[in-house]
């Protein structure tokens, strides 16, 4: 691996670590329950200017709200109320009171999408390919494997795999899913249709076919949404697996920022990631993922 980055190469991502909007949102949402507001977007045009919080300066709150406006709609549920697509358990099965509920909600949706902004900032001036290669030799994996919605596939110029076989298993099933004579992760890079949907999977020493030799991604603007949101995640909420087609989305509680370890930028950032995590109420968890 290169050299880790400073933290000044950081700055911008860092800068963004030190702002968590998490807690601005949260105020916005007591603000519009407690007010006379009959939707979010009122409130905001409300809101005092600067506005701070726990030593942390918000200067134009609104402007910094307005990107997550859709998701802190979902508070609007309390005096306008619609069905609900979700319902969010604890970890003994309890679902969860609404107003816990929807606090939950709003707090992973604008995590994720706070994070995938946060995530291009610091990985952008790391020099690192790690996201986009398959295992080193050295490593203890023999593939990587990245997952991909079904449309996500059309950008990859790959062969696939789309069997009644690799349908009925998955990647780390034993016996592994054979390709010709050989087991599929010791093939040439390949999308594949698994039980659980499609992966590409990159073998040892393989690397995208998007990525370039100076270690950019070819198709940027269209990258999958797995690689938008490495290595710092909102694990507030886990999704899990619906029992039946038609069911509404049902998380389980986890309350926690998810942050692997492999990242260059994780790793020079511990301390900045554990106070973000703070500043949002939330348990941070480091995990290493590739060995
Ligand atoms: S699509 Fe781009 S970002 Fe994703 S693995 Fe390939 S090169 Fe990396
Ligand atoms: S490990 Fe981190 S720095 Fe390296 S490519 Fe992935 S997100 Fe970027």
């Amino acid at each position: 691996m290169k050299n880790l980055p400073t933290p000044h190469d950081l700055a911008s991502g860092r800068a963004l670590l030190a702002r968590p909007l998490l807690p601005l949102a949260r105020l916005a949402g007591f603000l519009y329950l407690t007010g006379p507001f009959e939707r979010i977007a009122e409130l905001l045009g409300e809101l005092p200017d600067p506005i701070e919080i726990g030593g942390v300066l918000y200067p134009q709150p609104a402007a910094l709200l307005q990107p997550y406006l859709a998701i802190l709609q979902e508070f609007e549920q309390f005096k306008h109320p619609t069905a609900r697509s979700y319902r969010i358990i604890d970890e003994s099965g309890n679902e969860l009171p609404s107003m816990e509920a929807i606090d939950l909600w709003c707090s992973h949706h604008l995590l994720v999408q706070e994070l995938e902004v946060i995530n291009s900032l610091l990985c952008a001036p790391c020099g690192c390919t790690l996201c986009c290669t398959g295992p080193a030799a050295e490593m203890g994996q023999v593939f990587f494997e990245i997952p991909l919605h079904a449309a996500e596939c059309q950008w990859f110029p790959l062969a696939a795999m789309d069997t009644e076989a690799s349908r009925a298993t998955t990647p780390y099933q034993e016996p592994p899913l054979r390709r010709g004579d050989l087991p599929f992760y010791e093939t040439a890079p390949a999308l594949y249709h698994w039980q659980g949907g499609w992966s590409l999977i990159l073998p040892r020493n393989a690397a995208c076919p998007h990525l370039e030799p100076t270690g950019r991604c070819r198709i940027y603007p269209h990258r999958p949404e797995v690689c938008r949101r490495p290595q710092i995640f909102s694990y507030v909420l886990e999704a899990l697996p619906a029992a039946q087609a038609n069911e509404v989305t049902t998380y389980q509680a986890r309350r926690s920022l998810l942050a692997v370890w492999d990242c260059p930028y994780v790793q020079v950032l511990q301390e900045s990631i554990a106070a973000f995590a703070a500043a949002c109420e939330l348990t941070p968890v480091f995990r290493q993922n590739k060995a």
